[in-house]
């Protein structure tokens, strides 16, 4: 074999094909591809002459077609599938060459794998990709792990296929071993809440302003003109906008109302869960979904009372700036929650995770990219240390002009009985983290009082226990263990 590639793709479905094509549409890049039934490599390669790639029919001749250091990226099925293609290769491969899992793996798996694959010296990287098929095709927002050294290869690479925002390209060394699959799903986690706080905001412009779907597109359309202006705003417009050919209905009116997943959103909840990191906007889009598909339960359920009030809203226009703005503001809080749980990983997985660079990779190609997000990039370059995302002065202000607004739309749904586990959920956790004192103190006592937990005093120093069962009196204690 004459003519090497600098680098190589293992699994040519979708997701594999098109970064394959986006690759070799590049300047400087030779692009091996392989794939395990070789019907796709042969299709991959007859539809995409014009590519110029270096297919096998073998992992030994995929293998020897790439140039030193050898570079892969694995893009096949999360789980087993991939542990099998880091095994065919690492195998094969020698130290300095880098294996890169472009799918969507959970971080700690990237942590084991990484152990081990670099353990004989090759390099392993867990890279995080967003923006699906299309992303992947002209240019999506990766979020690669791994060595600083095998960056040093990578770089450039994934620099000339990412998507480009504002002159610069989506990508950047997030951190060592599993801290870019970390941070695609914390990615994917506030796509999850964005989604359904446009969901929210949707309900309530149809059920309480009365507007039909049609006219909730042009609203939202609209919105995307301003500080709410995304990818995710701009394809809900199309989504509202689309009749059903078969029964001349809003699509909308006909797609079953039963959200499905694919996991990842549940993976955020639960790593928060572990670090102690409310992401309680998250947890409720994810919470949301599991209800929309609890179809038995909903059915049995939907005779319940009531018992609603009135949502006065006796200016419809006024009405619908208070929605946009409460979806602003509960969309501040997923994002703000959203990084408070990457400092939490990157604390507790010894991670030098730049909050600042990761939204700038944000604004282009992935799902979640939107304006707002250089906003949190100016944010965190002033201030790296940051505590919360709403102690920014911008943050600060857009969460206080829209207070008035969140407040009334909160408090109007809970009367009018329209749920909101979001908008709800994200404008308590704003007030419990202002709030100077919190009824965590009663918690404090109950679990003194029946576990002996302990407690500790406003006023003194030292641990202490109540005698609840004896005369009340106060004594030191050790702290509580359990
Ligand atoms: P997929 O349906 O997840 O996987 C199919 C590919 O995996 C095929 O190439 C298949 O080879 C290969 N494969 C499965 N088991 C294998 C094994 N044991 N050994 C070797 N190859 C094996 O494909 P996809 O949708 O293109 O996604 C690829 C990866 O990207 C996944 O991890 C996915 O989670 C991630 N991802 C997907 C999206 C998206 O929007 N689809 C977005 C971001 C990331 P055969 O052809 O031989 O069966």
């Amino acid at each position: 074999m004459s003519a090497k590639a600098n680098i190589g793709v293992v699994g040519l479905a979708v997701m594999g094909s098109n970064l394959a094509r986006n690759l070799a549409s590049r300047e400087g890049n030779t692009v091996a591809v392989y794939n395990r039934s070789s019907a796709r490599t042969e299709q991959l390669i007859t539809e995409h002459p014009e590519a110029g790639f270096i297919a096998s029919e073998t992992i030994d001749d995929f293998v020897a077609s790439l140039a030193k250091p050898r570079t892969a990226i694995i893009m096949v099925q999360a789980g087993a599938g991939t542990d099998a293609v880091i095994s065919q290769l690492a195998e094969r491969f020698e130290p300095g060459d880098i294996i890169v899992d472009g799918g969507n793996a959970l971080f700690t798996d990237t942590i084991r794998r990484e152990k081990d694959v670099s353990a004989t010296g090759v390099h392993f990287v867990g890279a995080g990709i967003s923006g699906g098929e299309e992303g992947a095709l002209k240019g999506p927002s990766i979020m690669p792990g791994g060595s600083v050294e095998s960056y040093k290869t990578l770089g450039p690479i994934l620099s000339s296929i990412a998507a480009i925002a504002e002159g610069e390209p989506c990508v950047t060394h997030v951190g060592t071993d599993g801290a870019g699959h970390f941070v695609k799903m914390i990615h994917n986690g506030i796509e999850y809440a964005d989604m359904q706080l446009i969901a929210e905001a949707y309900d309530l412009l149809r059920k309480i302003g009365g507007y039909t779907p049609a006219e909730i597109a042009d609203i939202f359309t609209e919105w995307n003109t301003g500080e709410l202006e995304s990818y995710l705003i701009e394809i809900t417009a199309e989504v509202l906008k689309q009749v059903d050919a078969k029964t001349g209905q809003p699509l909308v009116d006909v797609i079953l109302d039963e959200a499905g997943s694919k996991g990842t959103g549940v993976w955020t909840v639960q790593t928060a869960l572990n670090l102690g990191v409310p992401v309680s906007g998250i947890a409720e889009a994810v919470f949301a979904r599991s209800l929309s598909s609890q179809r038995a339960q909903r059915d049995a359920a939907n005779s319940l009372p009531a018992r609603n009030f009135a949502f006065e809203v006796p200016d419809k226009a006024a009405f619908v700036e208070d929605v946009r703005r409460a979806l602003y503001a509960s969309k501040i809080i997923a994002y703000a929650q959203g990084f408070d749980a990457i400092r939490a990983g990157a604390a507790e997985y010894n991670w030098n995770i730049n909050l600042g660079a990761v939204s700038k990779i944000w604004r282009g190609g992935c799902i979640i990219r939107a304006q707002f997000l250089n906003r949190i990039a100016e944010a965190y370059d002033k201030d790296a240390e940051l505590l919360s995302l709403l102690l920014d002065p911008y943050f600060t202000n857009a969460v206080s002009e829209s207070l008035g607004s969140w407040r009334r739309i909160v408090a109007g749904s809970s009367l009018g009985g329209i749920p909101i586990p979001a908008f709800a959920s994200s404008l308590s956790y704003y007030d419990g983290l202002r709030a100077e004192r919190l009824p965590a103190a009663v918690v404090q006592g109950q679990r003194d009082f029946f576990g002996a937990h302990t407690y500790k005093r406003v006023d003194l120093p030292g641990t202490f226990h109540t005698l609840w069962s004896g005369d009340r009196s106060e004594v030191e204690a050790e702290p509580s263990t359990h």
